[in-house]
């Protein structure tokens, strides 16, 4: 029996991630395996975090990727850093959120969280008043919570904890490279991306900075090596790191000059990875960001046009997630499969409170292109109309094509 050669179907994906990739990405990913001490090999290494200071803004020593999706870089910051007893401040507003809490939870910090409605963020006063009052040792928070499109504001923030001694680990998995993000300029002490976001590389890694107050934390609590040290010099470390794949330690020796061995490095996601963030420096980050703004705000128009609410604070709101209200009486799920099934565009839903409530749409790296704008906006209202909703036919694509023509004069061509 043979099993025929796979024939993707060809989407257009408009989820908060994974989103479409750049070929050129893809075309590298086919490129011949390197050993990963190969010094053509460990020269892409070294670019690969020279570019990741420059999209992180940070001048920290350390920037690079862990093996494993974005929650494996979210978790191997977290399990290095935190000791059994710390007591961590985790401000909730939307799903991942919750993951950080969880995280915390299993490597055995006392977890404090603070929550707010979902759709909204913090002000930050709030926050900073619960890091003056209860003292926590890590504040761990999410920057764009693509649960809820929501965006949280974190310099205020960040300036407290560095004043108050309190270590700032941020998951930006969602923002980076499509929204700002100032690692030094906010006071960020350890912060995580993802690849299948803005950064639109396949899932798979999961790039992350920290600085030398966390580099401290780490060196301290070094695993001695079984074998290599003594009976006493294994039992004096008790709070050394309970992870051996996420340990940030061992990592750092693989990533710096010294190579030493851990895993097996993922070269061919290595090179996917500098050929992603070599595109984004190229595009320039202030470029992209506005590229991000200006497809968002032809969404955006063509929604409310077709007579649909946004969903969420809008001076909280997330560039590249934008979440609507699913009308009374729509089956979202229904009109989610329709869409897949006979435009090829792919939304999402969401979790918890919001299920059945909104559907998100994501306007990320590649994806974030004035053709999947049109098409969405275009086959969305047709779904909805063959659904039995109430939209104003024809509107929604009509603004965004009348935005596109008015910025860009294109209708001369
Ligand atoms: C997608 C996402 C994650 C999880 O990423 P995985 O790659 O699925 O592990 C974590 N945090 C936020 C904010 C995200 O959007």
């Amino acid at each position: 029996m043979s099993y025929k050669e796979l024939d993707m179907p060809r989407r257009t994906i408009l989820t908060p991630g994974p989103v479409e990739v750049d070929p050129r990405v893809l075309r590298m990913m086919s490129a011949p395996i390197l050993g990963q001490f190969d010094p053509a090999f460990t020269t892409i290494m070294n670019e690969v975090m020279e570019m990741l200071r420059k999209v992180f803004k940070t001048k920290n020593k350390w920037a690079f990727p862990v093996d494993g999706t974005s929650r494996s870089g979210i978790e191997a910051l977290l399990c290095s850093v935190i000791e059994p007893g710390d007591k961590v401040l985790v401000p909730v507003y939307g799903r991942f959120g919750h993951l950080l809490m969880e995280i915390c939870e299993r490597y055995g910090a006392e977890v404090k969280a603070i929550y707010q409605e979902w759709g909204t963020v913090f002000n930050p006063e709030e926050v900073i008043r619960e890091i003056q009052e209860w003292k926590p040792d890590v504040v761990a928070m999410v920057h764009a919570e693509t649960s809820t499109g929501c965006m949280q504001p974190l310099k205020e923030i960040g300036e407290s904890c560095r004043k108050e001694d309190v270590l700032l680990i941020v998951d930006a998995v969602a923002s980076v490279g499509g929204v700002d993000v100032r690692v030094d300029e906010w006071f960020i002490d350890g912060l995580i991306a993802g690849t299948q976001k803005c950064l639109s590389i396949p899932s798979g890694m999961s790039p992350l900075t920290y600085n030398e107050r966390i580099e401290k934390r780490i060196a301290r609590r070094k695993k001695v090596e079984r074998g290599i040290a003594s009976e006493d010099d294994r039992t004096q470390n008790a709070s050394f790191i309970k992870s051996n794949y996420f340990d940030l330690g061992m990592l750092q020796d693989y990533w710096s000059p010294r190579r030493l061995n851990h895993h097996t490095e993922a070269t061919s996601m290595v090179y996917a990875l500098r050929e992603g963030l070599r595109l984004v420096l190229n595009e320039g980050l202030e470029e992209r960001f506005e590229r991000h703004r200006y497809h968002e705000k032809a969404l955006t128009a063509g929604i409310k046009a077709m007579g649909l609410e946004l969903f969420g604070d809008p001076n909280a709101k997330l560039p590249v997630v934008t979440c609507i209200k699913i009308p009374e009486g729509v089956d979202g799920e229904e009109v989610r499969r329709v869409l897949l099934d006979m435009f090829g565009i792919e939304i999402a839903s969401s979790f918890g409170p919001l299920h059945g409530k909104i559907w998100r749409v994501g306007t990320m790296g590649y994806s974030c292109r004035r053709e999947n704008i049109l098409a969405f906006l275009g086959a969305f209202e047709a779904v909805l109309v063959q659904q039995g909703a109430t939209v104003q036919k024809g509107a929604g694509l009509q603004k965004a094509l009348a935005y596109y023509i008015e910025e860009t004069g294109e209708s001369k061509v």
